[in-house]
């Protein structure tokens, strides 16, 4: 049976082995916060031909005015890209609240504010919270499927909701901004280097605490 750590203890280990990942991979907080919906249901690769389309220099004053149909076709490459437009164009008149200014946003409650983002269509838990985390200063967990996956292969019994998941392993961990930020990042990391969704597990840095990992070890060794 693999020894089962801390979830804490299991952010040590990443960081030890992948080293500060200084997510997220935007040239500005803006494109950051465009690209947490354009990721939506596709890759990073899709979402940066979206972003070269838009151009490193875009801005909300840009976007606000640009026709819906034309945003779409910009952003085409990351799929989905009606739909997308259409989100964009809402979180738009949302962030037009607070004057399209980052700072603004960052003084409000964190409860509050992931209320309000909640609220606006196409705005999910998991894009709300990439938001909160990497532009408006907010600590907390991302709940995501590369974390769901990694925790379930760990043995650990998670939530199964995306926001009683976050909850726990909130209360678990420091409430500390760089440290959310990092073991996202780290998670994601390491779902794309060695807990694919066909996990190599000979060689994962978490073997040994890992109980998927033992399992495969086992079933290879007798088969
Ligand atoms: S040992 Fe396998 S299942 Fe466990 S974390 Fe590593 S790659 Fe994932």
């Amino acid at each position: 049976m693999a020894e089962k750590i801390s979830y804490n203890e299991l952010y040590q280990k990443l960081f030890h082995y992948y080293g500060p990942q200084g997510w997220w991979p935007a040239d500005s907080d803006f494109q950051m916060l465009i690209s947490a919906i354009l990721v939506q249901r596709t890759n990073w690769k899709n979402v940066a031909l979206a972003l070269d389309n838009l151009g490193k220099d875009v801005t909300a004053g840009t976007l606000i005015q640009m026709g819906e149909e034309e945003l779409a076709e910009k952003i085409r490459p990351s799929g989905f890209y009606r739909m997308k437009a259409k989100k964009v164009k809402a979180w738009l008149n949302w962030f037009q609240k607070y004057d399209f200014q980052i700072n603004q946003v960052k003084k409000a409650d964190r409860d509050t504010l992931r209320h309000e983002l909640l609220q606006v269509y196409g705005i999910g838990g998991e894009t709300a919270d990439a938001m909160m985390l990497y532009a408006f200063d907010k600590p907390g967990f991302i709940a995501d499927n590369y974390a769901m996956r990694l925790f379930q292969r760990l043995g650990y019994s998670i939530p199964k909701t995306y926001d009683a998941f976050k909850t726990e392993v909130e209360a678990s961990v420091p409430f500390d901004l760089d440290m959310h930020q990092e073991f996202h990042a780290l998670i994601v990391e390491h779902g794309k280097q060695y807990c694919k969704k066909t996990p190599l597990c000979a060689t994962c840095p978490l073997h040994a605490f890992c109980r998927t990992g033992k399992e495969n070890t086992a079933q290879s060794q007798h088969a």
